[in-house]
C-alpha cells in the first residue's frame, strides 16, 4: 500500500536525472563534433565541376550557381564532377559521381576518399569555366 504512495517522487526523480542525463550526453556529443571549433564558410571562389553526358563538355560553375542544362549542346544530362583521391600517390582522379568504387586513373588502386576538385584540377581535366547566364534559363 504505501508502495503506491512512493513511487511518483522515484519517477519524477528518475524523470529529473534522465533529463539531466542526456543534456550532458547531448553537452559531450557537442564538444567531441567540435562545436567550439570556428565552423568553416563556404570558401569564396568555391566551384562546382559537370560532365554533359551527352556531348561529353566538361565545365565548371561557381559553388552556389546550379546549372539547369549543358553550356554546348543546351541538354539536361548534366552531371557534377566530383575527385576521388588516391591514398597511394595521392592523385585526383576526376570523374562524375558514381556509386561504384572509382580506380585511381594513375596508379590503379582502388580510390578512398572523395573531395570537391579544385579550378585548377578542374581546368586540368579540360573544364572550362562558364557563367550562370550560360547554364542557366533564368538570368537572375
Ligand atoms: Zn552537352
Ligand atoms: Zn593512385
Amino acid at each position: 500500500m504505501s508502495d503506491s504512495v512512493w513511487i511518483p517522487p522515484f519517477r519524477l526523480l528518475g524523470a529529473r536525472l534522465s533529463i539531466l542525463g542526456w543534456v550532458f550526453i547531448f553537452a559531450a556529443l557537442a564538444a567531441v563534433t567540435g562545436c567550439g571549433k570556428p565552423q568553416k564558410p563556404t570558401a569564396a571562389g568555391e566551384v562546382s565541376g559537370y560532365l554533359c553526358s551527352a556531348c561529353q563538355v566538361k565545365f565548371y560553375v561557381e559553388g552556389a550557381v546550379v546549372p539547369e542544362f549543358c553550356p554546348q549542346c543546351k541538354g539536361t544530362g548534366i552531371q557534377p564532377i566530383v575527385g576521388y583521391l588516391c591514398a597511394a600517390d595521392g592523385h585526383l582522379t576526376l570523374n562524375i559521381r558514381r556509386s561504384k568504387p572509382m580506380p585511381c586513373e594513375q596508379c590503379g588502386v582502388q580510390t578512398s576518399s572523395v573531395r570537391r576538385p579544385t579550378v585548377a584540377e578542374l581546368e586540368g581535366a579540360g573544364a572550362v569555366r562558364k557563367s550562370k547566364a550560360d547554364v542557366c534559363r533564368s538570368p537572375s
